[in-house]
């Protein structure tokens, strides 16, 4: 390519997208401009644009949300257009309207196109008059309580009620039949009104087993659109994506020609320009219908752009030049198949509750043609109260879904991360499972499936507790007889770490912690040598086993069933990998005064900025440990902060409703030995 569309853009955002906007601008020649926060002086998006403006202080309200510190920083360096990224002021269309006003491309819709995907009930009369097929419902300006009733039991029971100004699963309530009614309504509007202060009504029909199917649309400045195929991103915790996937399995040529006809006459509706995306719902009979349109790029762009082979970056930038469409329906094909594991700092045992520290060690799988990680973090940065806890996207391709799914499970196994808590066990365990394997995909997945994801499972449990033991116990050999090579005296008993004990009988005992839960091992050694086997004794149960450690790869032998694992091991954390599963585990080293109990696991601080949303127990009152105390929503959802132990809380510092800062101390927390 020879042309430059723009010299200069500027990112209006931070993390993995701007970094994937920026190296698309580097390829095309375009010179970049960062904004960035008191937080991200050393954020990555920082070094690798080629200026950057400091916009504010950390809380995004303060920095990445001031549209007018984003327009004078466009003005200042001489920026010809504001590239959005997803979130922040993206789907804002008075900063849309602030660009224009200011002389600046806006790399995106037009305002009123933004503005017409604003209210869902005003969405839903544009596509009705489109023909783009709706969840069978009522989304009229009557909003008594009579009318509502009866259109829900005109379409029949369950149904969805809905806030018409609604956002991130607010405001929505399933009603069962009808006797729950009017309870779901006062509840449903009182959120509705705590939220967007404002509690209009919408009632769906509730599909009780859809699938989230999305088309990707590209519109020009001249008339022309197509769709890139489709996503289904079924796979969702409280209705946040979590695993993304392209093609569709199971999709149909016929029934991906229709939905994406239908995607761009919704599109076309409102005179749409730039990247967008339709989103439906799709029903076991082969039904679909429109449930929103996002005006922006969407955090899963990039399983497109690998089975389509289009950089869509480069797509809105010559876009919002003015070129018509770099590929016409014709010419686009698609071709194997995608993921995208979206990789957060977060504790899905304790509710998915964000978590926040320092990525003291972090090892992304190697990028190829099959693997690609977006993101915006090194080795060393901070996963801060203030942003979304997500630190990468794990994206992989393959010809067929199986093979892609095995480059999934295989680049997760290798991503490795350490000094925070993340979800990459989860992912994997959630990848590995039989149901996903089968593409047996609804919205309802993880809760369906939790048993098989959450490998809470005691049975599981069973063969890893000696695995974890045994590995812990062989790597304790192999440190010391690397240390006895070393040494002077090689015949030290210092040195030796086949159970020698003064006095007692070989044996090793020590602690292992998996999530919250401490185990004791015992094994005692039986023979000598490295063929020695253990019997170890955990969780009330002993097994006979056997191994050998080669670096990583831990193969073993317990009570007669021999099986691989890998290991990867960062100061005293370990993540083991066997064919099935993942397990994350640390050794409990005895206390010496002066241990770290860690800064991720949610504590009695805010996880991140957000709003208090209930106190669940009265002050004073006493509480056990793991005690729901309070509920706390930030990034759209709902968290249950616990009782660390057994104790009582002497004052809440925030009242329901109240906004909190991330990291602020939530209550005054009294422990009682
Ligand atoms: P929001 O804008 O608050 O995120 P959406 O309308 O986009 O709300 O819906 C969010 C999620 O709720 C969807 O991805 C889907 O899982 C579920 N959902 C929405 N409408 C229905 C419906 N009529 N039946 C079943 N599930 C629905």
């Amino acid at each position: 390519m020879s042309q430059h569309y723009f010299n200069k853009i500027l990112i209006a955002n931070r993390g993995e997208i701007a970094c994937r906007v920026i190296r698309t601008a580097r390829k095309l020649g375009i010179s970049t401009v960062a904004v960035y926060s008191d937080a991200d002086k050393n954020a990555l998006h920082v070094s690798m644009a080629d200026e950057a403006i400091h916009i504010g202080g950390a809380p995004s309200r303060d920095s990445y949300l001031v549209y007018e510190r984003v327009i004078d920083a466009a003005k200042k360096t001489g920026a010809e257009a504001i590239h959005p990224g997803y979130g922040f002021l993206s789907e804002n269309a008075e900063f849309c309207k602030a660009c224009k006003d200011n002389g600046i491309v806006f790399i995106g819709p037009p305002v009123a196109a933004i503005e017409a995907m604003g209210s869902k009930s005003a969405a839903k009369t544009i596509m009705e008059k489109a023909a783009v097929p709706l969840v069978p419902g009522y989304h009229g300006d009557d909003q008594s309580r009579d009318v509502l009733k009866q259109a829900a039991d005109d379409m029949g029971y369950p149904v969805l009620l809905k806030a018409v100004a609604g956002g991130g699963g607010k405001g929505m309530r399933q009603v069962w039949s009808e006797s729950e009614f009017d309870e779901a309504l006062a509840a449903a509007k009182r959120e509705a009104n705590n939220s967007f202060g404002n509690d209009d009504m919408l009632v769906e029909k509730y599909l009780t087993q859809p699938r989230h199917v999305e088309i990707q649309v590209f519109c020009d400045q001249h008339g022309n659109a197509v769709y890139l195929f489709e996503r289904d991103c079924s796979v969702q915790r409280r209705h946040q994506k979590v695993i993304e996937e392209a093609p569709a399995p199971g999709m149909t040529e016929a029934l991906r020609t229709a939905m994406g006809a239908a995607a761009i006459r919704s599109a076309q509706a409102i005179n749409y320009e730039g990247a967008g995306t339709v989103e439906f719902l799709l029903d076991s009979d082969g039904s679909f219908y429109f449930m929103e349109m996002n005006t922006r790029l969407q955090v899963e762009h990039p399983v497109t752009e690998m089975i389509t082979r289009q950089d869509l970056v480069e797509w809105q930038l010559r876009v919002a030049a003015g070129e018509v469409l770099p590929a016409t329906q014709q010419a686009l094909s698609l071709t194997g198949h995608a993921f995208e594991a979206r990789i957060y700092a977060e504790d899905p045992d304790n509710d998915f509750l964000p978590a926040t520290g320092s990525l003291s060690f972090l090892q992304p799988p190697q990028n190829s043609t099959h693997v690609r990680v977006d993101t915006g973090v090194l080795q060393g940065d901070e996963v801060s109260v203030y942003y979304d806890p997500m630190i990468a996207k794990l994206i992989v391709w393959d010809e067929n879904r199986d093979k892609a799914l095995q480059r999934l499970t295989k680049a997760l196994k290798e991503y490795r991360i350490s000094g925070i808590t993340t979800n990459i066990d989860f992912l994997y365990n959630l990848a590995n499972s039989q149901p996903f394997r089968d593409a047996d995909l609804d919205t309802g997945f993880i809760e369906k499936h939790h048993e098989a994801i959450f490998h809470a499972g005691a049975a599981d449990l069973e063969k890893e507790l000696p695995l974890a033991s045994l590995y812990l116990i062989l790597e304790q050999q192999q440190q010391a007889r690397k240390k006895r090579a070393q040494s002077h005296d090689a015949n030290s008993p210092w040195f030796d770490a086949n159970g020698w004990r003064l006095n007692e009988a070989p044996g090793h005992r020590f602690q292992l912690q998996i999530h919250q839960q401490v185990y004791t091992v015992v094994a005692e050694q039986l023979g000598t040598g490295s063929n020695s086997r253990y019997a170890i004794t955990v969780n009330g149960k002993t097994v006979l086993a056997q191994g050998q450690l080669q670096g990583t790869e831990l193969s073993a032998t317990i009570d007669g069933h021999q099986l691989r694992a890998s290991v990867a091991a960062y100061e005293g954390s370990y993540s083991l990998y066997t064919q099935h599963s993942a397990l994350s585990f640390s050794e409990v080293k005895p206390d010496l005064g002066d241990t770290d109990t860690g800064t991720d696991s949610g504590g009695l601080n805010a996880p991140m900025n957000g709003t208090m949303v209930a106190l669940l127990v009265e002050a004073d009152a006493a509480v056990k440990k793991d005690d729901a105390l309070l509920v706390m929503e930030a990034m759209k959802m709902e968290h249950t902060i616990r009782a660390p132990a057994d104790g009582k809380v002497i004052e809440f510092y925030y009242q329901a409703g109240q906004l909190v800062d991330g990291g602020a101390e939530l209550v005054n927390f009294e422990v009682v030995e």
